[in-house]
C-alpha cells in the first residue's frame, strides 16, 4: 500500500519518487509506504490552501461549524477503523485507541464546532465611542504533529484552525501516517470545499522544514520535541509567522503521606505508563514523602508488574509496543545510564512474548530508585516506560527538586489536604497541574507549557485566539 498526499480535494501521488517504509511497532511488519514530499508537492499543497482561503474565510462561523459537525459525524462512523489503524500504526493497546484516540478525535471536532457557534463579538464602550473586537483568520497554516497521539493531536489543530476560517496544510509524523490519511478520506467523502484541508506526507527534515520555511505560510502550530521546536521557531522567525509550540516534558508526580493510597497508586501508574509512557504529560519522576516511601514503592512495583504487556489488538492488553527501534534504543540507553548514574532498576526489561512479536519494539515498564534529582535520567525527557523514584521530607526542598528541570509542562499532586495541594501547585513552574488525578481533560481550559515545554497556549478560547487575529474597530459616536 502506498499513501498519497491530499491536495485541492484530490489524492495525488508525490513527485520525488522517494518513500519511507512504515512498520508495525508490535511486529516489525510493513504497513505501507509513505511518500517523502518534495518542494513541488509542498508548494502545490500551499497553493491549494491559498486558493481556497478567500471563499472559506468568508463563510460565517455558523457555516464552518456545520462542516466541523459533518467531519465529526464521518469520524464517528469510522470510529472502529480509527482505533484499529491507530493501534497498528503506533503499537498502543486497542482499548486506549478506542477510549482516548478515537473518542477525542471525534470530540475535538464537536467541541470546536460548539465553541465557534457560541462566539460573540466583544464590545468595549467609551464615553464617546464603541470598540468592537473582530476575530479574523490568520491565513494559511502549517499543522505539524508527532507520532504518539496521531489523530487526537491533528484533529485538535485542524478543527479550530479551519473553524476560525483558515485553510491548512498538515504534515503528520512519518511514523504514524495512517489516521491522517483516514481524516483526508473523511473530508473527501463529505465534500469539504477543496483546498481547505491539504496534507503532505514526508519526514521532518525535508517535507516538514519546507512547509515551515515557505513564505506563504502565515502561521505554524507545531507539537513535537523541544529540539525540533527550536528549529521550527528559527525558520519561522525570519518571516514573523505566528507560532504555537507544544513541546517536550519531564513531569513530576508528587505523593504525600496523606494521600488516598489505592487511588494514588492507580493514578501514578497510569500517569507513568499510559501509552507506554509516550505522552508528553506522563509523570516520569515520582517524588514520594519519606514516611511512606518503602510501602508506596513496593505497592507501585506490584501494580506495574501486574500490567499485561503484549498484543496491542488484545482487549486485555495494558501496554503495547514502543514506536520504533530507534526509540527502543533510546530507552535502553537511559536504563543503562540510570545504572551508571548510581540508580537501581527495581523492575522492567525486555518482556517474554510470543514469536509473532519477536521483531517488535518491546520494553516492560522500568522503575528506578536511588538517583539524585540532579541526574540526567531524572531531568531529561525519556518519553518511554521508565520512571525514577525520589524521596522528599520538606515542602521547600521538594519545590526545588521539582523545578530543577528545563521543562515545565504538567504534573500531579496526590494529597487529601487540598489547601496544601493548591498552595504547592502555585510554586511549581509548569503549565498544568492535576490534584488527585492525571490527564483529566476539560477541553475548555488552556493547554501548554512553560520553559522549554513550549510557547503559547491552545485549548478552548486559547485555540480560537491562536488561530485568529483580533482586530479592533473603534466607532466614534455621533
Ligand atoms: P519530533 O519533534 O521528532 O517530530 C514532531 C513532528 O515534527 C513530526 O511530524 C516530524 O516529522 C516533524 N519535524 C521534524 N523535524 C522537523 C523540521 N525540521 N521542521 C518541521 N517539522 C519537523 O517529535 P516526535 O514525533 O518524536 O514526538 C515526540 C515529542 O513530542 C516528545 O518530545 C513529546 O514530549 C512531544 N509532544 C508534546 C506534546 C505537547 O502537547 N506538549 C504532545 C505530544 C508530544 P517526522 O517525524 O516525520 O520526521
Amino acid at each position: 500500500m502506498q499513501l498519497m498526499n491530499y491536495i485541492n480535494g484530490n489524492f495525488c501521488p508525490q513527485t520525488s519518487g522517494k518513500w519511507i517504509t512504515n512498520l508495525n511497532p508490535a511486529t516489525g511488519e510493513e504497513i505501507c509506504k509513505v511518500p517523502i514530499s518534495n518542494s513541488k508537492d509542498v508548494k502545490e499543497a500551499i497553493n491549494s490552501a491559498k486558493n481556497a482561503y478567500p471563499n472559506w474565510s468568508k463563510y460565517t462561523p455558523h457555516e464552518r461549524a456545520i462542516w466541523l459537525d459533518k467531519i465529526a459525524d464521518k469520524l464517528e462512523e469510522m470510529f472502529e477503523e480509527i482505533a484499529q489503524l491507530e493501534s497498528m500504526d503506533t503499537g498502543k493497546p486497542i482499548s486506549l485507541s478506542r477510549n482516548v484516540d478515537a473518542n477525542r478525535s471525534v470530540a475535538n471536532f464537536r467541541f470546536f464546532s460548539e465553541l465557534i457557534r457560541g462566539m460573540e463579538i466583544e464590545e468595549f464602550e467609551m464615553k464617546d465611542a464603541t470598540n468592537y473586537v473582530i476575530q479574523k483568520p490568520n491565513g494559511i497554516g502549517a499543522l505539524i504533529t508527532p507520532w504518539n497521539l496521531p489523530l487526537y493531536l491533528l484533529s485538535w489543530k485542524v478543527a479550530p484552525a479551519i473553524g476560525m476560517g483558515n485553510t491548512v496544510v498538515c504534515k503528520p509524523s512519518e511514523l504514524t501516517p495512517m489516521t491522517a490519511d483516514l481524516l483526508m478520506r473523511a473530508v473527501d467523502e463529505i465534500g469539504l470545499p477543496a483546498g481547505v484541508i491539504n496534507l503532505v506526507h514526508g519526514n521532518g527534515i525535508e517535507t516538514g522544514s519546507l512547509l515551515v520555511e515557505d513564505s506563504d505560510i502565515d502561521f505554524v502550530s507545531f507539537t513535537g520535541g523541544t529540539v525540533t521546536g527550536s528549529k521550527v521557531a528559527s525558520s519561522a522567525a525570519s518571516t514573523f509567522k505566528k507560532l504555537s509550540l507544544e513541546l517536550g516534558g519531564k513531569n513530576s508526580s508528587i505523593v504525600f503521606a496523606d494521600c488516598d493510597f489505592e487511588k494514588t497508586i492507580a493514578g501514578v501508574v497510569r500517569s507513568g505508563f499510559l501509552n507506554q509512557g509516550q505522552i508528553c504529560l506522563c509523570g516520569s519522576r515520582i517524588f514520594i514523602e519519606e514516611e511512606i516511601y518503602e510501602d508506596f514503592k513496593n505497592r507501585l512495583i506490584n501494580a506495574v508488574e501486574e500490567m499485561k504487556i503484549g498484543d496491542p489488538l488484545d482487549e486485555e492488553t495494558d501496554l503495547g509496543a514502543l514506536i520504533s527501534k530507534e526509540h527502543l534504543s533510546k530507552i535502553e540507553y537511559y536504563a543503562n545510564l540510570a545504572i551508571e548514574e548510581g540508580g537501581t532498576l527495581l523492575t522492567g526489561g525486555v518482556p517474554c512474548l510470543p514469536k509473532a512479536f519477536e521483531n517488535g519494539n518491546w520494553m516492560a515498564p522500568i522503575i528506578v530508585e536511588g538517583l539524585s534529582p540532579e541526574s540526567r535520567c531524572s531531568k531529561e525527557e525519556i518519553f518511554g516506560p521508565m520512571v525514577t523514584l525520589h524521596i522528599f521530607k520538606e515542602e521547600s526542598e521538594l519545590i526545588k527538586m521539582v523545578n530543577n528541570t528545563r521543562y515545565g509542562l504538567a504534573g500531579s499532586i496526590w494529597t487529601k489536604d487540598l489547601d496544601k495541594g493548591r498552595r504547592l501547585s502555585e510554586s511549581i513552574e509548569t503549565g498544568m497541574i492535576w490534584i488527585n488525578t492525571w490527564l483529566h481533560r476539560d477541553l475548555r481550559v488552556p493547554f501548554g507549557g512553560v520553559k522549554d515545554s513550549g510557547v503559547g497556549r491552545e485549548g478552548g478560547k486559547w485555540s480560537l485566539g491562536f488561530f485568529s487575529e483580533a482586530m479592533n474597530v473603534c466607532v466614534k459616536h455621533e
